[in-house]
């Protein structure tokens, strides 16, 4: 049994085997008829003037019907950010409704906004999975968000070992675990490596626990997702 590595949320397509990435892609670009994306509006979109937010929302409805959209990201809250956060709350409502509607989970960029992610989940009944991604929080970050049932997605801060995240890790229960490269030009590998040092796990058990992760997500038992 050899799992395959998950790279839950990249920025480039590292076309490799025994890969399975969720490629997250910008709303104008063409959705590709193979492999796996996700869609979203990033808080940041509220940047530009000329921004329209009904328009986006149509996209990406439109994009979250294709089978091979795994994902609705990234959406999220940036209390870092220049944008309203009222505006970013009312645009990432928006897109729990339609992660539930369409039935995707989502991918999310949470930057100090913990408590207004989960409250507003709460608020919109939300049952969709979701994953914070590029996460690197505190224990106690990550007590709170598993705790209500969140995924975390590490990337490659685990090859920082002056970052907080290289002494959190171990916290992250391995049911709620997932591994992404995001933006950084590195195979999942690395992170994979990486992880499994910190964990002192074989590398695959953690591939396995892992694509066991993407699999219930993505309800398929099998090797692929069922599409
Ligand atoms: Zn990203």
């Amino acid at each position: 049994m050899n799992p395959p590595f998950v790279d839950i949320h990249t920025h480039t397509a590292k076309p490799s085997a025994n890969l399975i990435q969720i490629v997250n892609l910008d709303l104008n670009q063409p959705c590709p008829e193979h492999g796996y994306f996700s869609y979203g509006i990033h808080p940041w979109a509220l940047d530009d003037a000329e921004f329209q937010a009904e328009k986006a929302l149509q996209i990406l409805e439109e994009k979250l019907k294709l089978p091979q959209v795994l994902a609705l990201g990234e959406a999220g809250l940036d209390k870092m950010h220049k944008a309203s956060f009222e505006r970013q709350i009312e645009l990432f409502e928006r897109q729990i409704k339609l992660s539930e509607a369409l039935k995707k989970p989502m991918v999310l960029h949470d930057v100090r906004s913990h408590n207004e992610i989960i409250a507003l989940r709460k608020k919109h009944k939300a049952v969709q999975p979701c994953i914070v991604h590029g996460f690197s929080g505190t224990e106690q970050d990550i007590k709170q968000l598993i705790g209500q049932g969140i995924y975390l997605s590490v990337g490659e801060s685990l090859l920082h070992p002056e970052r907080k995240i290289y002494k959190s890790f171990k916290f992250i229960d391995l049911d709620h675990l997932f591994l992404e490269t995001d933006m950084a030009e590195i195979g999942v590998e690395k992170v994979y490596e990486s992880a499994a040092n910190l964990l002192e796990m074989d590398i695959n058990v953690l591939k396995t626990r892992i694509f066991a992760n993407f699999a219930a997500l993505w309800n398929t038992g099998k090797t692929e997702p069922a599409f």
